[in-house]
């Protein structure tokens, strides 16, 4: 068998995503595997998402302990400082709530950020979920397909503006300066998001 996209080329790997056979020119290499263009697109925000998520935790549990080693610190000196143990009480009492008010950290890691932080988060956390779907429309435009316009971005009910021009589809957000961008769109020639930001393009 040879090539999908070059049928006189033999076939040196098989996409991990959907098993079509590529030549070398075809296959995109990944840490997860070998992919065809399409998939590959799709697999690198998915590993992108995932790793997002990892450095979150990570970072929690870092602030955890980092504040559980304060109150153990603070605890000694207490100690060693009082006489008749009053402190000491103090001091434990004072590292059970600290330690409270870490796990609601953890539970609820929301509540420890500021408003400013939040917006900014769940800005960049909606538009890398709005790229995924522009991805996906991209997809469905290179593979000859219409998109449904159903498939606006999360949190947006505007559907998207559809152009045609020629041959050539492109299918613009409705909205992208909610996320500080001119541009958010992908077109049929390529199914690359294309994301124009503020003093570009
Ligand atoms: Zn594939
Ligand atoms: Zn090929």
């Amino acid at each position: 068998m040879g090539c999908i996209n070059h049928p006189n080329a033999p076939a040196t790997a098989t996409c991990k995503n959907c098993n079509a056979e590529l030549c070398g020119t075809c296959t995109r290499y990944l840490d997860s595997g070998e992919y065809c263009e399409k998939c590959s697109s799709v697999a690198e925000a998915n590993a992108y998402m995932k790793s997002r998520d990892r450095n979150q935790e990570a970072r929690q549990v870092e602030m955890i302990q980092a504040s559980t080693a304060r109150i153990t610190k603070e605890e000694d000196r207490k100690k060693s400082q009082s006489k008749d143990g009053i402190y000491v009480k103090g001091g434990v009492g004072m590292a059970i709530m600290m330690i409270f008010v870490s796990m609601g950290m953890y539970a609820f890691p929301d509540l420890m950020k500021s408003d400013a932080q939040l917006v900014q988060e769940r800005s960049i956390i909606s538009m890398e979920a709005c790229r995924e779907v522009f991805q996906a429309i991209g997809i469905m435009l290179s593979e000859g397909q219409t998109p449904d316009s159903t498939m606006s971005c999360p949190g947006t009910n505007i559907p998207n503006i559809i152009r045609r021009e020629g041959n050539t589809i492109t299918v613009s957000h409705p909205n992208p300066r909610q996320f500080g961008l001119v541009e958010l769109y992908v077109t049929s020639d390529s199914h690359r998001v294309v994301m124009v930001g503020q003093g570009q393009g």
